[in-house]
């Protein structure tokens, strides 16, 4: 049984990550609390180092690792915002990182992640393939895995972002967090309900393969097929042996809410127009569930947006209207 994450994890990881991470601003949307009556605030973690809130969790877990581990080294298969993330947390650590991808993965991510100062290895044609590659590192090199979402100091990580949001907004009714392998939403809930109990937690995904809620559905993890989504930071599953963020998720969170493809590219819209912000579809489901009338706010509402890592020509699609949504047809 895998011991509990708690608050002293997060009270220990504000701590340690004082000096590496950004306190986001918590901005109220003058259109969002216009339109739905009750003061709506944004959580904006898109401006966090990196891109995203994933930083936070990647730097705690690679701090909180014991000096034998740091000479090491880290080792992940992310080629999304865990592996940009763990490649900036290793660098201001001085320890070694190797992100594993496959040969499907576009240059221009490798070379992000390489311009982190990240090691880079290719290896086969798929995530299972890299993640082989992770596992052999792991054993041979004594390399330590860290995982996106499934480990304490990663969740631990993630909950400082909530203790933020709760310390300036503690009269919080709810906050809206974007829902993949569960460890953002997680730590957000076990800060935030640790400090105010009666605040709702939401969490909110995306129609196309949404592998949290298909596991709370069914009552333990379960395998759930990826499909091509413009909130592609949610994609992927959640592990079949998850052992934190499945029974936190839970546990702990109040509400679920799917999104259409079309719904999150009009969050992106309207963060775009009437927000100025740049942000990826994973950030924009708060937005969207607002806007599509999925989530009615009672009181004082919280949205995170976690992250702006969005290929730009997607993005100018999206705003001048000519993106196809996933699944649909031009
Ligand atoms: C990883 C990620 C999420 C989801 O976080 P989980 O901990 O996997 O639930 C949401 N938004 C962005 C931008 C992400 O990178």
């Amino acid at each position: 049984m895998a011991s509990a994450v708690t608050m002293r994890d997060v009270l220990a990881a504000r701590q340690r990550l004082a000096a590496h991470i950004r306190r986001t601003p918590l901005a109220e949307s003058p259109s969002l609390t216009q339109r739905s009556g009750h003061p709506i605030l944004l959580k904006c973690e898109h401006h966090q180092t990196t891109g995203s809130f994933k930083l936070r969790g990647a730097t705690n877990a690679v701090l909180a690792l014991g000096p034998d581990a740091r000479a090491r080294g880290v080792v992940a298969a992310s080629t999304g915002n865990h592996g940009r993330a763990l490649a900036q947390a290793a660098r201001a650590a001085g320890t070694r990182a190797v992100v594993c991808m496959s040969a499907l993965v576009p240059a221009n991510k490798v070379e992000a992640i390489a311009a982190l100062g990240a090691e880079t290895r290719i290896v086969g044609r798929s995530q299972d393939d890299a993640q082989l590659e992770v596992d052999r590192l792991a054993a041979e090199d004594g390399l330590v895995d860290i995982p996106p979402f499934d480990r304490r100091e990663v969740i631990a990580g993630q909950g400082t972002l909530g203790l933020e949001i709760i310390e300036e907004a503690p009269e919080l009714e709810a906050v809206l967090v974007p829902l993949s392998g569960g460890g953002l939403i997680a730590g957000v809930a076990l800060a935030v309900k640790t400090l105010s109990p009666q605040t709702r937690i939401v969490g909110v995904s995306m129609e196309r393969g949404a592998a949290m809620i298909a596991c709370l559905a069914a009552g333990r993890p379960v395998e759930v097929t990826e499909l091509e989504t413009l909130a592609d930071s949610l994609g992927g599953g959640i592990g079949l042996a998850n052992r934190h963020t499945f029974s936190m998720v839970r546990d702990l969170v109040d509400e679920t809410i799917t999104l259409s493809e079309r719904e999150i590219a009009a969050g992106i819209v309207h963060a775009y127009g009437a927000e100025r912000e740049v942000i990826e579809g994973a950030a924009a489901v708060g937005i969207g569930a607002i806007l599509a009338g999925k989530f009615i706010p009672k009181g004082l509402t919280a949205l995170v947006l976690s992250g702006r890592n969005i290929d730009m020509a997607v993005h100018a699609a999206i705003i001048a209207g000519t993106h196809v949504p996933a699944g649909e047809t031009a």
